[in-house]
């Protein structure tokens, strides 16, 4: 199908999924104005683990998301892998296990889980495949970086759009299971997600992971609803 793709880059050229500029998939203007890394705070996450995000869910950087996850813009999987790979040594600077576990210690990325539906009409995880960019481009600038797909959501799980913090809670409630080798105990290990809104998804995948013995050193995403 290479041929149908080229046709369709000549007829509808890239425009940046952030400001449709032309040429580009994602512009300049639209990464400088995305770029501030903050710490989330979720009632949901009380008392746990830590989260960050790139940027704030609004303007661009939703226009990316949402460009990326449902409008099948699969090449910006680039754009949201190195915006989680600049990110990455921040967050583990700012946190105990990456001094516990020494500047040369590997880091795990372990994508949040999408519900099935979602990853069949999507053609794939988006979140592992922007972990995987991620982990690409840490490894390129020399940070030991591996992704661990390990986490997955099992029975009947609503599409949270809608719900509120209990009922995401609710939702999710013994749903997000381990399958595979989690990363070995004592590795930083973060927890990659594209938005936190309730931080409901991420407490209960620190959760599961907990419940195999690893740690979540934090919660990575791209965005967070302010
Ligand atoms: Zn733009």
């Amino acid at each position: 199908m290479r041929w149908l793709r080229m046709i369709l880059d000549l007829l509808f050229p890239a425009r940046c999924a952030g400001c449709s500029a032309a040429g580009v998939a994602w512009c300049a203007l639209c990464a400088s104005s995305a770029d501030g890394l903050f710490e989330v705070r979720r009632t949901a996450l009380r008392g746990g683990v830590r989260a960050f995000a790139v940027t704030a869910y609004a303007g661009p950087a939703r226009r990316l998301v949402l460009a990326y996850k449902e409008r099948g813009r699969r090449e910006l999987a680039a754009v949201f892998g190195l915006a989680l790979a600049e990110a990455v040594p921040k967050v583990l600077a700012r946190t105990a296990d990456q001094a516990r576990a020494g500047p040369a210690a590997r880091c795990w990325l372990v994508p949040a889980p999408s519900r099935w539906t979602a990853v069949r009409s999507r053609g794939g995880n988006h979140v592992e495949a922007a972990a995987r960019r991620a982990a690409g481009e840490l490894r390129r600038r020399g940070v030991r970086a591996e992704v661990a797909p390990v986490l997955r959501l099992r029975g009947r799980v609503r599409d949270s759009v809608g719900l509120s913090g209990a009922g995401r809670a609710a939702n999710l409630h013994g749903r997000v299971h381990l399958r595979g080798t989690p990363p070995p105990q004592g590795e930083p290990t973060l927890l990659v997600d594209d938005v936190i809104t309730t931080g409901a998804t991420a407490a209960a995948c620190a959760t599961t992971l907990h419940h195999a013995g690893v740690h979540t050193t934090a919660v990575l995403a791209l965005t967070a609803t302010l």
